[in-house]
């Protein structure tokens, strides 16, 4: 263990990568503990359990022509795909093929009117917003829980009204979490340290470990919303009430993935990359959706979000057998047949992450907010919950890194000067 550097990070993720480079910068001394035997959280580029890549976690630059990473990719050469898809999509319903109806604008358009609402006040389920009677409702609903990794019940409008989206998503090619990797490989992290209490004194902050206490001038917290919602790790004094409240108003939901390889292109004559398979049309079906051969790649990844993957994170595999049984629904049974390796991610069962990402409860966009105060003048929050605009992202959990790393230095007591969002250690 470093014995009391000036300020300590808790968290590898892209946040705690993030405020990193901002000390590194700063010529601060500091060190990042994360509790895992890899650093990047929830950006996780998988290069083996299939045999080829795929990202268990974040897979897009959102807002790609805004986004901090994007740039940053373009700085050191990380490819990423450069030109956004065309925005058609092919469903599966009812036992056929559908391109007309279900094009992906079709679905923006009804996603589109949840934070809509939002941004004209009214701030309830987006449930209300959606039309319950309409002949694709499940499917507006899958969409949904992608997005927001929650149900329609327990999506706030108003915090989707707050989301700023470009439009322009990007995917990246040789993986997002191998990005956030390679801006990690120069800075003091410390494996496998579980950070179990932080308590704030007179002038400084004590941090208990799973390899013993440390003490720092400042600290930030660049760890998942659930270990807070949770009172995993503890907090003295206790954390301010609104807060603690805070937490239970803005919970993590679930979104899971599972990738398929198959032994050569099963895909071909199929010119679109992103399949829903909704069949047959009915309340109690649920949905999937796909992307196809990635990059050429010859694999197919599944998205299952909100309580569907809740639901099949209960039993080992369930997920999984989901999502090949569906893809066989759709191409035919000998699918099953070509499929060479299966694996899903888990980040809902993940004891350090515990779920997908951030969402406000109806009526509680506004709480959102207390996640950017200082914490007892010393803590800092950092992470995609604290975000005022880009929630649930991965460029957006950076740029609070990059920002709880200006405050905490400033916090203990070194001047700060220009920010400098693309600076990286060389
Ligand atoms: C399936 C899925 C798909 C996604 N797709 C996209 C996408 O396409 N584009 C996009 O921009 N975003 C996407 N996201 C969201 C994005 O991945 C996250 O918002 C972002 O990576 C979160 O970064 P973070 O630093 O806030 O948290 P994390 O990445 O979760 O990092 C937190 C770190 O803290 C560590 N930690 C936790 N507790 C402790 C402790 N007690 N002591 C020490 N360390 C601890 C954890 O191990 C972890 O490494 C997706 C997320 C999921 C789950």
């Amino acid at each position: 263990m470093v014995s009391n550097p000036d300020i300590v990070i808790v968290g590898a993720g892209a946040a705690g990568i993030g405020a990193g480079l901002a000390l590194s910068r700063l010529g601060i001394f500091y060190v990042i503990l994360e509790a895992k035997h890899r650093v990047g959280g929830r950006a996780y580029t998988d290069i083996s359990s299939i045999g080829h890549l795929w990202d268990q976690g974040c897979h897009w630059l959102h807002s790609a022509d805004r986004n901090v990473l994007r740039l940053i990719a373009e700085k050191i050469g990380h490819e990423y795909q450069t030109e956004p898809h065309d925005g058609y999509m092919q469903s599966f319903m009812n036992g056929a093929w559908s391109q007309v109806l279900v094009d992906e604008y079709f679905v923006w358009d009804l996603l589109g009117k949840i934070s809509a609402a939002g941004r004209a006040g009214k701030d309830v389920a987006a449930e209300e917003i959606l039309d319950r009677g309409h002949a694709l409702y499940p499917l507006i609903r899958h969409w949904c829980q992608m997005l927001y990794s929650m149900d329609p019940e327990n999506i706030s409008t108003g915090d989707a009204g707050n989301y700023s989206d470009s439009g322009i998503n990007l995917p990246v090619k040789a993986g997002y979490g191998a990005l956030i990797e390679k801006l990690a490989q120069k800075l003091p992290i410390r494996l496998n340290i579980e950070v179990t209490a932080v308590e704030v004194l007179l002038g400084s902050v004590r941090i208990e470990t799973s390899s013993g206490t440390i003490e720092a001038k400042a600290c930030i917290m660049a760890v998942p919303a659930r270990s807070f919602e949770t009172g995993r790790i503890r907090f003295l004094p206790r954390l301010p009430r609104h807060l603690e409240q805070a937490f239970q108003d803005v919970p993590m939901g679930w979104f899971e993935k599972v990738a398929v390889s198959f032994d050569r292109k099963v895909f071909e004559g199929f010119d679109i990359p992103f399949a829903d398979i909704f069949d047959p049309v009915a309340d109690s079906t649920c949905p999937l959706n796909f992307e196809l051969h990635p990059f050429g790649r010859p694999i197919a990844v599944a998205h299952v979000a909100g309580s569907v993957a809740q639901e099949l994170s209960r039993e080992s595999g369930a997920m999984a057998a989901f999502a090949l049984e569906t893809l066989c629904k759709a191409f035919g049974g000998d699918l099953g047949k070509r499929a060479v390796a299966v694996a899903a991610s888990g980040w809902g069962n993940d004891p350090f992450i515990g779920g997908a990402y951030s969402c406000a409860k109806p009526e509680k966009a506004s709480a959102r907010k207390a996640f950017s105060e200082p914490v007892h003048e010393r803590v800092f929050l950092a992470g995609e919950h604290v975000h005022p605009h880009y929630v649930a992202t991965c460029h957006g959990a950076y740029e609070t890194g990059l920002d709880a790393g200006y405050r905490a230095t400033a916090a203990a007591g070194f001047s700060v000067g220009e920010t400098d969002p693309l600076w990286l250690a060389t």
